[in-house]
């Protein structure tokens, strides 16, 4: 057995006994947020457990490391359709202690890179194009800062309503514990 037919066997039962019934809900987040956090394991359950929430609550992006690092990336695109198109009336950005993109070994990821097939030469090719791996694989040192300047970049970028306002906070991933980093409604004129 494989892991994806051991997950279309499990699949199949799933739907036939209409297990999916207890989850119905619509495209629309009932809570009116969206929420960009990391793609850690221990967040899966435990973060909207701890935050109150249930399927439909809230718009959910996750990405490594909770970051926002580039203004017209995938990331900003969600979080901008989801407050423009998916009726998110305010952002939460939530990272996490612990987090992987906290010690990102950017020299130990290019050799795992290398060692699975990839030619060493891609590396001075892409730096030449302009791509330099190291800065586009690292992540941060301090989550509280990472926090904020993903916060800061979401704010002011120039197509975010500025009435919406951009939470930071930082989750424990064992007790889901939430500390604010950045109140959002200290940065918006209409409260
Ligand atoms: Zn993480």
């Amino acid at each position: 057995m494989t892991i994806l037919s051991t997950i279309l066997e499990f699949n199949e039962t799933f739907v036939s006994e209409k297990q999916y019934e207890q989850y119905a809900t619509t495209k629309f987040p009932d809570k009116h947020i969206v929420i960009l956090t990391c793609m850690d394991t221990r967040l899966i359950e435990l973060l909207p457990k701890a935050m109150n929430l249930k399927n439909g609550d809230a718009k959910i992006i996750k990405s490594a490391g909770a970051i926002v690092n580039h203004p017209f990336g995938s990331v900003m695109r969600s979080l901008l359709l989801a407050i423009y198109e998916l009726q998110a009336d305010e952002v939460f950005i939530i990272g996490h202690h612990d987090c992987g993109m906290s010690s990102t070994n950017t020299d130990h990821i290019i050799g795992q890179m290398v060692d699975r097939g990839i030619d060493k030469s891609l590396f001075k090719t892409l730096q030449y194009s302009g791509v330099n791996m190291k800065d586009w694989l690292h992540g941060f040192s301090d989550v509280t800062e990472s926090v904020k300047m993903s916060v800061d970049l979401t704010r002011n970028h120039p197509l975010m309503d500025v009435n919406v306002p951009i939470h930071g906070l930082v989750a424990h991933p064992d007790t889901g514990k939430l500390d604010i980093i950045v109140n959002g409604y200290d940065f918006v004129t209409k409260k």
